[in-house]
């Protein structure tokens, strides 16, 4: 929201910090007593879990630019510095490997790796199984726990709510993509694969796990044999992509298209749980149920 005030903040609270301990006046809490937790996350889905389970006890860094894009992300020096600074950094080690290289110079105190909940073949995104998302909420409040030990009723707390919600989510989807059981999900970003696998869908990816390859004419023919050998009436494409692929297969193929948002990256007034739901609404209405 205000990506500037962070530093500041914290730079006032470590000075604030420094002279009561100057003065005599600090707590027997030692150094880890009032200073903020630096967590440090490397997309949208890894922040929202962190800044729900640590809410309020902990400064929550995303390296992804609001509104950019988590494949592909280059540092800056700058951001390297950050990183090395952080006490907890939560990645999906394997997605962007100008993290992993500046994490392996430089290691934080405690790391939440999300890739073993990422064990598809090179896909990452796990978030779009809330269920994986309710594990790494439990994996965040151990190491913040660890961390910064005052706080660590609060983020058991903190991740059990979180828990119950994506608990609840899951059950929605569940409840809802019932009668779609064995349903082909055509998508033009190929990231629903976790989410496939847990409604009993089947994905077929247009354009691939990564939104910026190109798909070749081998496998838009492929695309355009499944959506009349299986009956599938809708394209599903990502709103901040070009749907211009997706939008001329549907019209040569007569069916519509509709929009499943990755999750990746969000505006002020969108965030995970929302962007499921209306996942969700989507998918009801657009696969053959
Ligand atoms: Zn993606």
């Amino acid at each position: 929201m205000k990506p500037h005030a962070a530093p500041r903040l914290l730079a006032a609270a470590t000075v604030v910090l420094v002279s009561a301990a100057c003065a005599g006046t600090g707590s027997a809490g030692g150094e880890t007593g009032d200073e903020q937790l630096q967590v440090t996350v490397s997309s949208y889905p890894l922040q929202y879990v962190a800044e729900r389970v640590t809410a309020g006890r902990a400064e929550v860094d995303n390296l992804v630019p609001p509104g950019a894009d988590s494949h592909n992300l280059d540092l800056s020096a700058q951001q390297v510095g950050r990183l090395g600074e952080a006490d907890l950094v939560v990645h999906v080690s394997g997605l962007q490997p100008a993290v992993d290289d500046a994490l392996e110079a430089q290691p934080p105190d405690r790391l939440v790796d999300a890739a073993p909940l990422a064990d598809l073949d090179g896909d990452p995104h796990f978030w779009l199984d809330p269920s994986r998302m309710a594990e790494l909420t439990r994996q965040v409040a151990d190491a913040a726990s660890d961390l910064d030990p005052d706080g660590a009723q609060q983020y058991t707390a903190n991740a059990e709510e979180l828990g119950q919600e994506l608990t609840a989510l899951d059950q929605e989807y569940a409840a809802a993509l019932a009668p779609c059981a064995g349903a082909t999900l055509v998508t033009a970003h190929e990231a629903f694969g976790y989410l496939a696998q847990r409604y009993d869908l089947q994905q077929v990816g247009i354009s691939g796990i990564d939104p910026h390859v190109e798909p070749s004419p081998a496998r838009l023919r492929e695309v355009v044999d499944t959506v009349s050998g299986r009956g599938v009436r809708t394209l599903f494409f990502e709103a901040a992509t070009s749907p211009a692929v997706a939008e001329t297969l549907a019209q040569d193929m007569g069916v519509q298209t509709s929009v499943l948002h990755p999750v990746e990256r969000v505006t002020e007034d969108q965030d995970y749980p929302g962007l499921m739901r209306e996942n969700l609404s989507a998918l009801t209405q657009g696969l053959a149920c």
